[in-house]
């Protein structure tokens, strides 16, 4: 094989891989006309205005029809999506709400958000919540569990469920990274009891921001509609809700998606099944070749016996720190960057966090005198602190051609075979 690119050879491919935005690299007209159609129908609203385009709503029902949930509410954000599922739920000051030790920090800032404490359970090989970790770091103040499909794979979610039956807490599906993900045939954030989207830039699809939750649940629908409402509950016809306000109301805040994001979703959730087809076909061209060349390589374990994953990253797992270091290095060098997670840390770690502080007074709600009191220490979730440092993802673009297959292929054959010559990984 010819020599490494960080050493002078020839890089295997000429230019850098797309952008890791895959729904940002297939937007285009059919975006840009239903964007359009809104503006120009001065109906940025989707409550009221002159010239209703009813975009956020066709979004709901799209997501709706097509996941097999009733309930589809689009919101602003992902952390928005977070915050409303728990508001709905109830959960506030004095109650713990579990997350996985390895997820973005919106999802433990959401639970702080909402007043609770987050209390972080340990993951395993699938780089996901390990469903056997969750007795540990269960108390009775525990309210609710997010689990969080970390980069396109599923959650093992029966385990999660029959634990959640068990201890009658709810179960939050964080799919922010994840949309189109599946575990045993059904969509991944219609299998909890609530599930929250995002449409963020570096989301599955996009519109530079948004964000849903689904549920199967009406009253819980309908304090996720009123939450992130002002409190108010419009269009309760749709939804068939008769409760009146006088009783049901409470404080919300405002979550309302804008009818021009709900517009670029919409044909973005169109495009999802093609973007979803294409990262899987590459993911298993890249994954199967490279497993049968280095029988010894470790991928991440999807734990869906269907493969339910959506293939927007292929994760390897390699010996050592060091040799992750020095695969990526190398990698880079290729033109195909792969990266560890959040800087190899768990979210704990995450200086906010990690010492417990928020912009309230006395750092609520983490002053909450629980009985057994949350102590974040740096080495809580081994199986995290030793996974994700040593965890190179390869992002795969829908938009990958044959030839770009090909060339991660080789280039990553090549950076492999290194670190086998150096011995930083056994034969
Ligand atoms: C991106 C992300 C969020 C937050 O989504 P935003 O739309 O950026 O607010 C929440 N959870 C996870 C796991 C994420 O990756």
């Amino acid at each position: 094989m010819n020599k490494l690119a960080i050493e002078g050879g020839t890089p295997a491919r000429s230019k850098p891989l797309p952008p890791n935005y895959p729904g940002a690299v297939v937007m285009g007209q059919e975006e840009a006309d239903f964007a359009s159609k809104v503006i120009l129908g001065q109906s940025p609203f989707r409550y009221y205005s002159p010239n209703p385009q009813r975009a956020a709503e066709q979004l709901e029902d799209a997501m709706s029809a097509e996941m097999n949930v009733p309930y589809v509410l689009g919101v602003t954000s992902g952390t928005a999506s977070l915050i409303v599922a728990m508001k709905a739920l109830g959960i506030g000051y004095g109650d713990k709400v579990i997350v996985p030790a390895n997820t973005f920090l919106a999802t433990p800032g959401a639970v702080v958000c909402c007043n609770a404490v987050p209390v972080f359970c340990d993951i395993d090989d699938s780089l996901n919540l390990d469903p056997a970790a969750l007795e540990q770091v269960y108390d009775e103040d525990v309210k609710a569990i997010i689990v969080v499909p970390i980069l396109g794979n599923p959650v093992d979610m029966d385990p999660v469920m029959e634990f959640a039956r068990r201890k009658n807490i709810a179960v939050i599906e964080d799919i922010a990274q994840s949309c189109g993900v599946k575990y045993k045939g059904r969509y991944g954030g219609t299998i909890g009891t609530i599930g929250a989207f995002s449409f963020q830039m570096n989301k599955i699809i996009t519109a530079g921001e948004g964000g849903a939750v689904a549920t199967h649940d009406l009253k819980l629908f309908e304090r996720a509609l009123r939450y992130h409402d002002q409190g108010l509950a419009r269009h309760k016809a749709r939804y068939g809700i008769d409760s009146p306000d006088e009783e049901f109301a409470f404080v919300g805040q405002n979550y309302r998606m804008s009818d021009i994001t709900g517009a670029v979703v919409f044909e973005q959730w169109k495009k999802l099944p093609d973007i979803v087809a294409s990262m899987r076909r590459s993911h298993e061209a890249i994954r199967s070749e490279l497993a049968s060349r280095f029988p010894e390589m470790q991928f991440r374990r999807c734990p869906d016996p269907d493969g339910g994953h959506i293939g927007s990253n292929l994760g390897i797992i390699l010996p050592s720190k060091e040799a992750t270091v020095k695969f990526n290095q190398a990698m880079a060098a290729e033109n195909m960057g792969t990266y560890i997670l959040y800087a190899g840390l768990p979210a704990y770690r995450t200086p906010a966090i990690f010492h417990q502080r928020t912009s309230d007074k006395d750092n609520f709600p983490f002053n909450y005198p629980f009985k057994n009191p949350v102590v974040y220490t740096e080495d809580m979730c081994p199986v995290a602190i030793d996974l994700i440092p040593r965890t190179a993802f390869l992002p795969i673009a829908p938009t990958l051609t044959e030839q770009d297959v090909e060339e991660i292929i080789e280039g990553t054959s090549k950076v492999y075979q290194a670190l086998r010559d150096q011995q930083l990984v056994r034969q």
